[in-house]
């Protein structure tokens, strides 16, 4: 039986240690999502199940296994979201923000899917998102993928490979499944169980199939391209132009699918080598059926989202510095009237500087044992205050980080001055 005292596996506690790298990539993030007019949407973290189900679809691995799903007080079938999309579909429709107008959106937060947990993969895991909706042409799928280019060189991650794919239309699927379903009967017995299985229920996800045996067969499969109609065509030139215009390298997968059954025309995923299976850092892709699927009128609709965990973890394989969250100022006193002094020293200072990370000593105790902990908050400085301090207004500041111990003793009237360069 699972220790009922230890977090519930797959679901992670950040530490303070490691929150401030998460702090620094939401900001990232929310600078690169605003610098392209994108607004930021906030969702619900529980839908009814029915929406996952008809977005995502039910012969999809996460619809099929991967959600928390249960029933409620009033006998609804709920779901943790598995991700962001549906949601997002659901509430641009509920508030009235898609019919006839173009919106540009992203979203942040949680996402629940049961899997196997490990390196890279967790069942609670967390996404940031974008989501443009009422622009058709591969001019929006160009600035989406560009959007993503500039959050991952923003977060200092190299060598990451842009795959890029198009399914086509649904009436060029449903012609393709024909063809590849066709193809996938005469090899039959020499299909991996989960392929034979999906065969006929969804059969494009077998050119996903992870079995090596499977994958060399599908060397021989028939393509996607050889059903696009000009359309098609001339939406994925158009998409590959407006990335070689930016100067954003692309390779063009002909047998990139994704594990959600909304995709439609363009796919792409952004990939890395130096996370081993779980090598899929961010993957989006065009989905023009869905807002009508779920009750709006037509509407197209491009997006993709990030695994965060998968960007941090990127981020220390390539040893990208992330700025700490420790103090940089911790302040000791001695005696009732320092301490006194010190606690309204250290709030007129942070006033005057808000950005300052000041921590404030409290318990009293010696000044060895309080420089200990001063040493141990990560601070630069420590500020010191005892009775003569208190009595000639100044303070002591002893340098905790420099090769050569410094000390000096500042009137406050120049103490703000003297923090202000940390
Ligand atoms: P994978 O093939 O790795 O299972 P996916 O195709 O299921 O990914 P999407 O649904 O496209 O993933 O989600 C977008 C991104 O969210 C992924 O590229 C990945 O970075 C991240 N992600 C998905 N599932 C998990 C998970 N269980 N734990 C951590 N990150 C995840
Ligand atoms: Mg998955």
């Amino acid at each position: 039986m699972a220790n009922l005292f230890q977090s519930v596996r797959g679901f992670n506690d950040v530490l303070p240690a490691n929150s401030s790298a998460w702090q620094q990539l939401q900001r990232t993030a929310e600078q690169v999502f605003a610098a392209y007019g994108y607004g930021e949407i906030r969702l619900p973290m529980l839908e009814h199940t029915a929406l996952f189900k008809r977005s995502i679809g039910e012969v999809t691995d996460i619809v099929e296994k991967e959600m928390f799903t249960f029933t409620d007080r009033e006998g609804d079938s709920l779901s943790l979201r598995p991700e962001g999309t549906a949601s997002c579909v659901r509430a641009g429709l509920e508030h009235g923000l898609l019919h006839n107008q173009q919106q540009r959106l992203w979203y942040a937060g949680p996402m629940f899917r049961h899997e196997r947990p490990q390196a890279g993969r967790y069942r609670q895991f967390h996404q940031l998102g974008v989501e443009a909706y009422g622009m058709a042409g591969p001019d929006i799928d160009v600035e989406v993928i560009a959007l993503s280019a500039r959050l991952l060189k923003r977060l200092g991650l190299r060598e990451l490979r842009l795959e890029l794919n198009s399914l086509g239309s649904a009436a060029v699927r449903a012609q393709y499944r024909a063809a590849l379903i066709e193809f996938l009967q005469r090899h039959e017995s020499s299909l991996d169980a989960d392929s034979q299985r999906r065969l006929h229920s969804n059969p494009l996800r077998v050119l996903d199939s992870k079995s090596p045996q499977t994958q060399a067969l599908l060397a021989e499969a028939p393509l996607l391209r050889d059903c696009f109609g000009d359309a098609e065509r001339a939406h994925f030139e158009g998409l590959q132009q407006g990335l070689a215009d930016l100067g954003i390298e692309a390779c063009v997968n002909p047998r990139l699918v994704r594990g959600l059954d909304y995709y439609t025309s363009t796919v792409f995923e952004w990939t890395t080598t130096a996370l081993g299976a779980q090598g899929t850092v961010l993957a989006g892709g065009r989905y023009d059926g869905l807002v009508e699927q779920l009750g709006g009128s037509a509407t197209p609709a491009v997006g993709w989202a990030c695994g965060v965990e998968r960007l941090l973890l990127l981020q220390q394989a390539q040893n990208v510095p992330v700025p700490g969250g420790e103090a940089q100022v911790y302040c000791c006193w001695l005696g009732e009237a320092a301490q006194r002094s010190a606690s309204q020293l250290v709030e007129r200072l942070r006033d005057a500087l808000p950005q300052l990370r000041i921590v404030l000593h409290a318990g009293g105790g010696k000044l060895a044992a309080q420089l200990k902990r001063a040493d141990r908050s990560g601070a630069q400085l420590a500020l010191i205050l005892g009775d003569a301090e208190v009595a000639a207004q100044s303070v002591q500041v002893k340098s905790l980080r420099a090769s050569e111990a410094t000390q000096e003793i500042l009137p406050w009237s120049e103490l703000d001055q003297r923090l202000a360069g940390l």
